[in-house]
C-alpha cells in the first residue's frame, strides 16, 4: 500500500526548492505571556508552589533559552527596582520555560506576588526583564474562612406547598404539574468603612450558583460560579480583587443565589436535590486599611434574605424574571430591608474547599441574529445563525406586565417553528415581565440554553433585530488554533468543531448542552481531548475536569460514566471509565505536564488494576458495562473486543507514564501486562485468515491502533479496514469509539488517500453531509437530520455533541502538518498531505512554548510552503516532493516545490 503522496503526487525532481530563513539571528528573545498555574494573572490560588510559564519570540533562527532568572516581589514597587523579596531565583541554566516551579518563601493567605522573568538565549545574550505579570494567594487554611453557609430556605418551602396544592387539583384530571421551582435568594449586608483602603478582596464560594454585588455593581464577569464538583466532596470559591468597588462610609454587599447544579434540576431524570437540597452562600470580604490594620465582612447571620424578580432558575428550566418586583437598591447602602426575613445557616460543611483551579465561564461573544420570520402570527422566530450555548438578551419596551416568553432550539420544524422536541424533559423557556419603564433589556443570570433559534411570543409589535442579542458562553479557555482552506465545507466543518466545544466546555466537558443531560460524560471527553486541545488551551480545564473525575473514582478502581458523579452511576465501561488513563495522557502530551500525571498516578493505576483483576485472562469479563461503539451504522463491534483493546491501551500509557515519572519496575509491570493482552487478543479474536471478531470497520481500527497485530495479521488488519470501508461504498460505519481513530489510523498504515477521500465525502454517513444540510454544529448521530426522513428520533438526538468533531486532530496534522514529536510540543514534525482536492491550507497551533503556523499553497504542481518554529522548538519539516525531511531550530521558513499530478482515480483498487 503506498502513501497517498506517492500514489496520487507522483513526486517529480524537484524543480525548485528555496528556503528561507527570516531573520539574521541577532536580536534576542522577548519573554511574553507569563503565567501562574497556567493562568494569566489569577487570583486566590492555594498551590504554594505553583508553576510559573512564559513564551518567547525571536525573529531570529534556531532560538532558545539557555537559563532564566526569576524575581518575585511583595509589591509592585519592590519588583520595579528589581527586588525580589519573595523569590530572586538567580541566574538557572534551564532550557524550560514552561513549568518553573516557585521556590521562594513560603506564601501566606493573601499574599499578592508580582513577577518578572530575565532570560538567556543560546548564545547566552541577556535579555531586558519581561513585563510584570502578578498572582495572589487565596485562603490557604479552612480556618481562614471566618462566616458561615448562609441561604434562605423559605422560596424552596413556599413552592412545595403551592406545588402539592396544584397537585392535589390536577389530580382529578390525572396529569401531573412541572414540579416548580423556588425563586432564587437575595442576601444582603451593610457595612462601615472608616479608613482609607489598600486592597479589598473577595473570597466567595457556594452550594448553588451565586453572584456577589458590591455598592449595586456585580463583582467580575463570570457565570455559573463557583463551578460544578462532587459538592459532598469538594467546593469551590473565587476570588476577587474589590478595591476599587467599596467607599468611605456605609457600604452594601449582596450576593443573589440560585439551585445551579447543587440542588436543581439536572441530567436527564431531572433530580433534584442531587448533592443537597438548600443553596448556601459563603463570603469573606478582606478590607486592608492603609493604616495596616484590617477588617473583615463575612456571612454570618446578620445579612438579611428575601425574594426578588427572579421567580425561578434552573439549568434545564431557563429562568422567569418579573421586572415589577425590582427591588431597587437592593444592594445598594441605604436600602431598606425592614421587610427582609433572617438568613438560614449552616455552620460548615464536611466537603474541601479549596480554589477555583481553571477558566470560569464568560462571555465569549455577543451574536446580532441574521433573520426574523413569524411562522404563526404574533410567534417571531430569530435565526442566530449559529447553534451556540448561552442566552438571549433581550430588548423591549412594553407596557407593565406584558409578560415575553423565549423558547429556544437548535433546529426549526419544516413549518418554521422552533424544534423542541429533542430537549425532552427539559423545560428550556425564559420568562419576562414587563415594569413598563422606557426600554427594557434583561438577561437571565442563572441559566444557560444550546440553540440556534429563539422563538418569542408576547412580544409588543413586531420585533426588530435588535429585540435579541445572542451572549454566547463558555468557560474562558483561551483559543489556540486556528484552520483555514481552499474548501469552504471544511472551514464550515472547522467551524462546527469550534462551536461545539465551546458550547460544550461550561466548566465541564459535557455531552450537549440543549436536552436534560449536559453531564460529563467520560468516552465523549476521552474521544475528543485531543481536538479540544487544539482549538483552545484547555491545561487548566481538564486540570480541573480531571479532579472531578477523581473524586467519581468508583470504590473498586473503576471509572464512571460521569463526572462529577451525577444522576447515572456505576462502570463507564471500556473506552468510557478509560477516559482515566487517556485524559491525564493528553494533556501531558500536549503541555507537557508531568504534575497532572503525578497527582493522579495511583488513580490510574488503581484503574488499570481493578481492569487486570476483573479480566485474569486478559481479555474481557463474563458481566461488564459497555456502550459499545456508541451510534455506529449497523456495524456491531464486539464488546469484548473494545475492552480488551482499549484495557491494552490502558497498560501502553501505563507504561509511558511510569517511565516519565521515573518508576521503572512499573514501566516493566504495564509493558508485561500489554504484551499479555496482546497474545490474548490475538489467540481470542484473530482467526487465520486475519479477521477480527466482529468484522468491523471498528475491530480493525482498534488492532491497528493500539498495534495488536503483526506481520502478516497486520496487514491483513490494514486490508480488511479498506474493505470493510470499500463495501461500504467508501463511507465510514463508525460509532465514537471507532471514530477516534479511524483516521489516524488510514494515515499510520499509509492511506492517507481514503482518509481524504471519507473527509470530502458529502453523502451519509460523512463528516460533511451535516455541512451540506445548513449544520453549524457537530451533530451527534451522523444522521441526525436526514432529507428523507427529517429529525432522528428524538429520544437522543443532539444538534450539538462534539464527539464526531475529533477529526479536528487529524485535519491539523494532516491538512495542516502540524503533529507533536516530544512532550508539550518541544518537538514537532511538519508535513502537510497535499491533496489535488485543495488548493491551499492555512493551519496555526499556539502550542505551550509558543506559535507554530503552517500555510502551503498549490498551483498545479507548484507547492509553496511556509512554516513558522516557535522559540525553544525543534523542527523536522517534510517539504512536498523531497523525500529526505530538513531538521531545524525556530525561525520562518519558506519552500518552493513542484510536484507532479496524476488525476485522482475514483476508485481505487486495493
Ligand atoms: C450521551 C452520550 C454518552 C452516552 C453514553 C448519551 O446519552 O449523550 O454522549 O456518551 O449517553 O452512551
Amino acid at each position: 500500500m503506498k502513501d497517498f503522496f506517492m500514489k496520487n503526487f507522483v513526486t517529480a525532481a524537484l524543480m525548485v526548492m528555496a528556503v528561507t530563513l527570516a531573520g539574521c539571528g541577532t536580536e534576542s528573545m522577548k519573554v511574553s505571556n507569563l503565567r501562574c498555574e497556567y493562568m494569566d494573572n489569577p487570583l486566590g490560588i492555594d498551590n504554594l508552589t505553583p508553576q510559573l510559564s512564559w513564551k518567547l519570540e525571536s525573529s531570529g533562527k534556531d532560538q532558545g533559552q539557555t537559563a532564566y532568572r526569576i524575581l518575585v516581589a511583595s509589591d509592585a514597587a519592590k519588583l520595579k527596582k528589581n527586588i525580589g523579596d519573595l523569590w530572586d531565583s538567580g541566574k538557572v541554566a534551564c532550557d524550560d520555560e514552561t513549568s518553573i516551579v516557585y521556590g521562594g518563601k513560603e506564601l501566606a493567605s493573601g499574599t499578592e506576588c508580582f513577577w518578572k522573568v530575565m532570560v538567556w538565549d543560546k548564545d547566552g545574550k541577556q535579555d531586558k526583564w519581561s513585563k510584570a505579570a502578578k498572582w495572589t494567594m487565596g485562603l490557604l487554611d479552612r480556618q481562614e474562612w471566618k462566616g458561615a453557609w448562609i441561604g434562605f430556605d423559605k422560596p424552596r418551602v413556599d413552592a412545595e406547598k403551592i406545588f402539592k396544592v396544584k397537585e392535589k387539583a390536577k389530580a382529578k384530571e390525572k396529569t401531573k404539574t412541572n414540579r416548580l421551582l423556588p425563586a432564587v435568594s437575595f442576601l444582603r449586608k451593610e457595612f462601615r468603612v472608616d479608613k482609607p483602603v489598600k486592597r479589598a478582596m473577595l473570597y466567595a464560594s457556594a452550594l448553588g450558583n451565586y453572584q456577589m454585588s458590591i455598592n449595586g455593581k456585580s463583582v467580575g464577569d463570570d457565570y455559573f460560579t463557583p463551578g460544578w464538583t462532587d459538592y459532598n466532596k469538594r467546593v469551590y470559591y473565587n476570588t476577587y480583587d474589590v478595591t476599587g468597588m467599596v467607599n468611605m462610609g456605609v457600604n452594601a454587599i449582596g450576593g443573589i443565589l440560585a439551585e445551579g447544579w447543587y440542588s436543581g434540576s439536572i441530567g436527564y431524570k431531572l433530580g433534584r436535590d442531587f448533592y443537597g437540597k438548600n443553596p448556601r452562600l459563603l463570603a469573606q470580604l478582606v478590607l486592608e486599611y492603609k493604616d495596616g490594620s484590617a477588617k473583615l465582612i463575612a456571612t454570618d447571620d446578620t445579612w438579611k434574605a428575601s425574594v426578588g424578580p427572579i421567580l425561578e432558575s434552573g439549568f434545564l428550566a431557563g429562568e422567569t424574571y418579573d421586572a415589577q418586583l425590582e427591588m431597587d437598591g437592593w444592594d445598594k447602602a441605604g436600602f431598606d430591608a425592614s421587610g427582609w426575613a433572617g438568613v438560614d445557616i449552616t455552620e460548615k460543611i464536611a466537603a474541601k474547599i479549596e480554589a477555583y483551579p481553571s477558566n470560569t465561564v464568560k462571555v465569549f461573544q455577543e451574536i446580532e441574529p441574521l433573520s426574523i420570520s413569524e411562522p404563526n402570527e404574533g410567534d417571531f422566530v430569530f435565526d442566530m445563525g449559529t447553534n451556540f450555548a448561552g442566552f438571549a438578551r433581550l430588548k423591549v419596551k412594553g407596557a407593565k406586565g406584558t409578560k415575553i416568553t423565549l423558547k429556544f432550539g437548535e433546529r426549526l420544524n419544516p413549518d418554521g417553528t422552533v424544534y423542541t422536541k429533542n430537549l425532552r424533559k427539559a423545560r428550556v423557556i425564559d420568562t419576562y415581565i414587563c415594569k413598563g419603564s422606557d426600554i427594557e433589556i434583561w438577561k437571565p443570570k442563572f441559566t444557560f440554553h444550546g440553540f440556534q433559534y429563539v422563538g418569542m411570543t408576547g412580544f409588543p409589535g413586531k420585533p426588530g433585530k435588535d429585540a435579541i442579542t445572542g451572549i454566547e458562553l463558555t468557560s474562558a479557555t483561551p483559543v489556540a488554533g486556528s484552520f483555514e482552506c481552499s474548501d469552504k465545507r471544511l472551514n464550515q466543518l472547522y467551524h462546527n468543531i469550534c462551536q461545539t466545544q465551546r458550547a460544550n466546555f461550561i466548566d465541564i466537558p459535557t455531552d450537549c448542552p440543549q436536552r436534560d443531560e449536559r453531564m460529563g460524560w467520560t468516552g465523549d471527553a476521552q474521544a475528543y481531548v485531543r481536538t479540544a486541545c487544539l482549538n483552545t488551551d484547555v491545561q487548566s480545564f481538564f486540570r480541573k475536569w480531571l479532579v472531578d473525575l477523581m473524586d467519581a473514582q468508583l470504590e473498586n478502581g473503576d471509572f464512571p460514566k460521569v463526572a462529577p458523579t451525577v444522576v447515572t452511576y456505576g462502570s463507564g465501561g471500556p473506552a468510557w471509565a478509560d477516559a482515566g488513563i487517556i485524559c491525564p495522557w493528553a494533556i501531558y502530551e500536549v503541555y507537557g505536564d508531568k504534575v497532572v500525571l503525578e497527582k493522579h498516578y495511583d488513580a490510574m493505576a488503581k484503574f488499570v488494576d481493578f481492569r487486570q483483576k476483573s479480566a485474569p485472562d486478559h481479555l474481557a469479563p463474563k458481566k461488564f458495562h459497555c456502550f459499545g461503539d456508541w451510534l455506529n451504522i449497523n456495524a456491531k463491534t464486539p464488546k469484548d473486543v473494545i475492552y480488551t483493546a482499549y484495557t491494552a491501551g490502558d497498560a501502553q500509557i501505563m507504561a509511558k507514564v511510569a517511565a516519565v515519572l521515573g518508576k521503572d519496575d512499573d514501566v516493566d509491570k504495564y509493558n508485561k501486562l500489554y504484551e499479555d493482552i496482546k497474545l490474548a487478543f490475538n489467540r481470542a479474536y484473530v482467526n487465520e485468515d486475519g479477521i477480527i471478531k466482529g468484522d468491523t470497520q471498528t475491530v480493525y481500527i482498534l488492532a491497528l491502533w493500539f498495534d495488536l497485530v503483526d506481520g502478516k495479521m497486520k496487514e491483513k488488519a490494514q486490508q480488511l479496514l479498506i474493505e470493510r470501508i470499500k463495501e461500504r461504498d467508501w463511507h465510514l460505519s463508525t460509532g465514537f469509539v471507532g471514530t477516534r481513530d479511524l483516521m489516524h489510523v488510514l494515515s499510520k498504515i499509509g492511506r492517507t488517500d481514503v482518509a481524504y477521500r471519507l473527509l470530502f465525502t458529502d453523502t451519509y454517513p460523512s463528516w460533511l453531509f451535516p455541512v451540506k444540510n445548513g449544520a453549524t454544529s457537530i451533530w451527534e448521530r451522523w444522521n441526525s437530520w436526514t432529507p428523507e426522513k427529517g429529525f432522528g428520533s428524538a429520544g437522543m438526538n443532539s444538534f450539538s455533541h462534539y464527539a464526531y468533531g475529533a477529526v479536528g486532530q487529524w485535519m491539523f496534522e494532516n491538512i495542516g502538518g502540524i503533529k507533536s514529536a516530544k512532550p508539550g510540543y518541544k518537538e514537532i514534525v511538519i508535513k502537510p498531505y497535499i491533496t489535488d482536492k485543495l488548493t491551499w491550507a492555512k493551519t496555526s497551533y499556539d502550542c505551550i512554548h509558543g506559535k507554530i503556523a503552517v500555510d502551503w499553497k498549490r498551483d498545479g504542481g507548484k507547492v509553496t510552503l511556509n512554516v513558522t518554529v516557535p522559540t525553544s522548538v525543534k523542527a523536522t519539516i517534510y517539504v512536498p516532493g523531497k523525500a529526505e525531511p530538513l531538521k531545524v531550530g525556530s525561525g520562518k521558513y519558506k519552500f518552493n516545490s513542484r510536484l507532479k499530478i496524476r488525476i485522482m482515480q475514483q476508485s481505487m483498487e486495493i
